[in-house]
């Protein structure tokens, strides 16, 4: 396990940050996971929430604000 492991990685269709030992996004049943991520989203009420609109997130959650190195 390498020292600066990142606690989540992120999923590459939702963007939802998850811990590693799970499998499948909770919240689009991806199986596609990056650990190359920046920045957290923390979205709590996706209606009233322009950014969540921005980046397409439906659901409340931790997300990563960019995927990618
Ligand atoms: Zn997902």
């Amino acid at each position: 396990m390498s020292r600066r492991r990142k606690p989540f990685k992120a999923c590459s269709k939702c963007r939802l940050l998850i811990p590693h030992e799970v499998e499948v996004c909770p919240s689009c049943g991806s199986a596609v996971f990056t650990e190359a991520w920046s920045g957290i989203v923390i979205v709590i009420d996706p209606e009233k929430s322009r950014l969540a609109k921005l980046m397409g997130i439906s659901k409340p959650g931790r997300y990563a604000l960019k995927l990618g190195m």
